[in-house]
């Protein structure tokens, strides 16, 4: 959902004002500072850091603003592991901002802090769309996380994934004055602050307001007054006392990460202590869903292998020589359509940074046109204009001659344009992932067999050697269905067939991808690829001339006013592969279900009673899956692998619970528990 942006004036000494608020977001003077003293020295930044012995230090803010906190936490981190390069842990940092400042009002703002440039300039390349919603961006050569929530605290705290030993160790309690924006400053935010700590969570804020010291009192912090900083005489400090044991997450939906055997805080299984402690992971199957979860993994530090069935890499669903990239939105932000567009632009990041960081592959971000082909289409389209669902930058109208324009060709069409979207080149997106993430693949390896063996998995291969894993993680795309532990879970395998369509004078002009019911993209070495058909439980991967007909037949019907869509010769060329789908079209990610257990458990649902009544899930120990992408793995496989690895090294995750929840591979047992048809 678009989130409305703040209105900013810049004052007489170039420090920004909010115009709603009538409060400056950082002190004319000395602003630099004063972040130093209130929000990093009052948590013993940097100090705790010298003997901190867990996986991730987690900092969490109440206003990003400008993100001045955050850059000066950024520098102080990146000056820290500089003069001491044997720390082993990595920097999170999650803010909530309710009115995003314009990326250029951000510019301007950074402006004045040269000494910031270097960090600055990272942040305004990854600055995100105006879209509620968790924005994971990455800094630091992946040493410090970076989760930027849209939305108001109030509505954004509920909604973060915590863990039983809470996820926050420090808190900056930021924000307009208590006086200007009493909405922020309420009991409730104390809570949460005291739900998500950790049992050696810190806070500092500026203010020293008798109610916001009384409140985190009574949330369960210690809190200290502490001298100011410059004119303001006093402000507060302190830790937490006693833990709140007030999870808000659903038992069932509660994502287990790795246990390494004896050893209980998943936090703590690769610390400096246990630098050579880190654990096996076997990654089954070789497509863009492996691909991304050895990327995943390798930026929070661990080494995966990749086992591939075939002789070589992505020869499934990921295999084709052109896949479009673009989000598939609703008029309405619903669940599936909040997951596409955070999971397409957190994707879009990493394919760019992939390339800056010199890992090529095939691609043109040559936008995507999404062609209001018939009345019912049209009519949908223009809700989702109408209701602004979506900032304009993300996806806005064109009419038929602005269609024709972006795609250099007769379009008689209007319809909606996707600017930072375009097509890959998934066999070499794959290659390049797994480069970057120097990743150890595998190939001739299938999978026979699976057995737990002394908190081990063995796998059995079919050419009968062994391979013991502490953890293991199914990308089997359509394989899925004939692995061990997943038999019981829901997979729609759809059958598709591309066309590879010979260019010509007429079509080499082409220069961005249409998508109707089917999708043409622009010439790349000689053909366009156009596609698919969609055909139900059929695993048969020969190429048919009947397809053929069939994909030319729906682009012709669908864009009937097109005259050179009718001039069109296909070769008898092209490619069929079988996707895994899900029921709801939404992909699996997270821990394999123990679906006998789950059952026992949950065999009660439909009672609804509180759900404190019922026990955390027991899923397979340390087996875990990312599958079901159907054909939309190159937006979602980012994402999903990075909500995967988060899970796996119990990170803080990058969605709200509502649209993890709606990813969980046990979605659908549960619902068909609480309707009682288990
Ligand atoms: N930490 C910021 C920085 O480093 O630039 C400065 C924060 S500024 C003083 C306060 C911020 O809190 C503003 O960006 C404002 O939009 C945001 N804010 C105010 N009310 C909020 C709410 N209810 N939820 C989330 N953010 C809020």
């Amino acid at each position: 959902m678009s989130i409305k942006q703040a209105n900013i004036e810049f004052n007489e000494n170039g420090a920004p004002v909010a115009t709603e608020f009538a409060d400056i977001y950082f002190s004319d003077a000395g602003a630099f500072e004063e972040t130093q003293h209130v929000f990093l020295s009052n948590n013993s930044i940097p100090l705790r850091w010298e003997t901190w012995p867990q996986k991730y230090f987690t900092i969490a803010e109440t206003g990003f603003g400008t993100g001045l906190n955050f850059l000066i936490t950024l520098k102080c981190f990146s000056d820290f592991i500089e003069q001491q390069p044997d720390t082993n842990f990595n920097l999170h940092f999650i803010s909530i901002e309710k009115f995003p400042i314009s990326l250029a009002d951000l510019k301007q703002a950074l402006a004045v802090y040269p000494e910031l440039q270097e960090f600055s300039n990272e942040l305004l390349n990854q600055y995100p769309e105006p879209i509620a919603g968790c924005h994971r961006l990455h800094f630091l050569q992946n040493r410090v996380t970076l989760d930027l929530w849209l939305g108001d605290v109030h509505q954004v705290l509920p909604q973060i994934n915590d863990r039983p030993d809470g996820i926050v160790d420090a808190w900056y309690l930021d924000g307009f004055a208590p006086s200007k924006n009493p909405d922020m400053w309420t009991q409730s935010l104390f809570e949460h602050m005291a739900r998500l700590a950790t049992e050696c969570c810190t806070f500092a804020t500026f203010t020293a307001a008798g109610f916001v010291r009384r409140g985190l009192i009574q949330a369960g912090f210690d809190v200290q007054k502490r001298p100011g900083h410059g004119r303001k005489r006093e402000m507060l400090a302190g830790q937490i006392n006693k833990k709140q044991d007030t999870p808000t997450g659903l038992p069932y939906f509660v994502r287990n990460s790795y246990q390494a055997a004896n050893q209980p805080s998943t936090n703590q299984y690769y610390t400096s202590q246990h630098k050579t402690n880190k654990p096996s992971i076997a990654i089954i199957g070789g497509g863009i869903a492996g691909a991304n979860c050895a990327y995943a993994l390798a930026k929070k530090g661990l080494q995966a292998t990749i086992y591939c069935k075939e002789s070589q890499l992505a020869q499934g669903a990921s295999g084709n020589p052109q896949g479009g990239f673009y989000p598939q939105l609703n008029a309405e932000a619903s669940v599936a359509s909040q997951i596409q567009v955070s999971a397409f632009t957190y994707a879009a990041r990493l394919y760019k940074q992939l390339l800056a960081d010199g890992f090529n592959y095939s691609h043109d971000w040559c936008g995507t046109l999404l062609m209001a082909f018939n009345d019912k289409v049209t009519t949908r389209y223009q809700k989702m204009v109408s209701n602004q669902t979506w900032p304009e930058s993300l996806i806005h109208w064109v009419d038929n001659q602005q269609a024709s324009d972006k795609a250099n060709m007769h379009i008689p069409y209007s319809g909606l344009f996707v600017p930072s979207a375009g097509w890959i080149n998934p066999p070499e997106l794959t290659q390049a992932l797994i480069k970057a993430a120097q990743t150890q693949v595998i190939t001739n390896h299938q999978l026979m067999s699976l057995d737990r063996d002394a908190n081990q998995w063995c796998l059995t291969w079919q050419n009968q050697t062994l391979t013991q894993a502490d953890i293991v993680i199914f990308t089997t795309g359509s394989d899925s269905v004939d692995m061990p532990y997943l038999e019981e879970l829901p997979f729609r395998l759809v059958r598709g067939q591309v066309e590879a369509i010979p260019t010509n004078n007429e079509l080499d002009k082409l220069s961005t991808v249409l998508c109707h019911k089917g999708y043409f993209t622009p010439n790349w070495q000689g053909h366009h690829a156009l596609g698919s058909t969609y055909v139900k439980e059929d695993r048969s991967c020969e190429y048919r001339q009947s397809e053929q007909s069939l994909n030319l037949g729906m682009h012709q019907r669908s864009l009937d006013k097109c005259d050179w869509i009718h001039n069109i010769q296909a070769e008898g060329k092209g490619r069929a592969a079988i996707r895994a789908s899900t029921p709801d079209h939404l992909p699996m990610v997270g821990a394999v279900p123990n679906v006998e257990q789950q059952k026992q458990q949950y065999q009660d649902l439909y009672k609804a009673l509180p759900s404190h009544c019922y026990p955390t899930a027991i899923d397979h120990p340390n087996l875990f899956m990312l599958t079901g992408l159907g054909s939309r793995g190159l937006s979602t496989a980012p994402l999903s692998a990075e909500i995967l690895a988060s899970q796996i090294t119990g990170q803080a995750l990058p969605l709200s619970d509502k649209l993890l929840d709606a990813l969980n591979p046990n979605r659908f047992l549960i619902r068909a528990l609480i309707r009682r048809q288990e």
